[in-house]
């Protein structure tokens, strides 16, 4: 079993950026990466609707670019947006300066097409340079997480995903999910279990504070 919960350290190593939400009462925050991608993120949005639950959509601007109607969708339904780049870039791989430029080019789509300025920003992988992060940091809240879904691996059963994340989660969890085409099949597997979990247990979905 992949690790699931970043070890507090890592948390320690990084204290400005967010990985947990504020432990008040049985909430969660729920965040989805790299849409929108039809087919996949107006699904969550049926399957958010249907349980009154609301999330973050880090969102890859390229996808903005491409399914703009789709974006206002998530955007009229009440939920949060956040920048993942334009094209989805690993800081490891970037210079600085084309990351910066990168991160702007989806703050700009977000705002020409849906109106919105977002504070908050995940990097692609989780990971950037110090730089990067240091300069990023200068405008937004980087968001990290404290329960990862493991989503993106179609080589573990969805059961095990699921009760990994059922007994993981605690007040204040940050989760992340994907909303894109290589995660589909096991998010349409899991998600719905695990948001019955959610309601079932007495928990409600609140903002990332910005
Ligand atoms: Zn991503």
């Amino acid at each position: 079993m992949p690790l699931i919960q970043l070890p507090s350290s890592l948390a320690l190593l990084y204290p400005n950026r967010l990985w947990k939400g504020v432990e008040l009462g049985r909430k969660v925050s729920l965040t989805f990466d790299d849409g929108p991608v039809p087919g996949v993120t107006d699904w969550v949005l049926e399957e958010l609707a249907k349980r009154e639950l609301n999330a973050t959509f880090f969102m890859v601007g390229d996808n903005v670019r491409k399914h703009p109607s789709l974006a206002q969708e998530v955007l009229s339904a009440g939920h949060q947006l956040g920048n993942h780049t334009y094209h989805h870039l690993s800081g490891w791989k970037t210079s600085t300066d084309t990351y910066l430029k990168d991160v702007a080019a989806c703050d700009a789509i977000l705002e020409d097409t849906l109106g919105v300025q977002t504070s908050l920003f995940r990097p692609p992988y989780g990971w950037m340079k110090r730089r990067q992060a240091r300069e990023v940091a200068k405008d937004k809240k980087i968001v990290m997480w404290s329960l990862l879904s493991y989503d993106f691996d179609s080589r573990l059963a969805p059961e095990k995903i699921i009760q990994v994340c059922t007994s993981r989660t605690s007040s204040g969890s940050i989760v992340v999910f994907h909303d894109q085409e290589k995660t589909k099949e096991q998010l349409k597997k899991v998600l719905p279990n695990y948001l019955d979990f959610l309601v079932g247990e007495g928990y409600s979905t609140q903002p990332l504070q910005g």
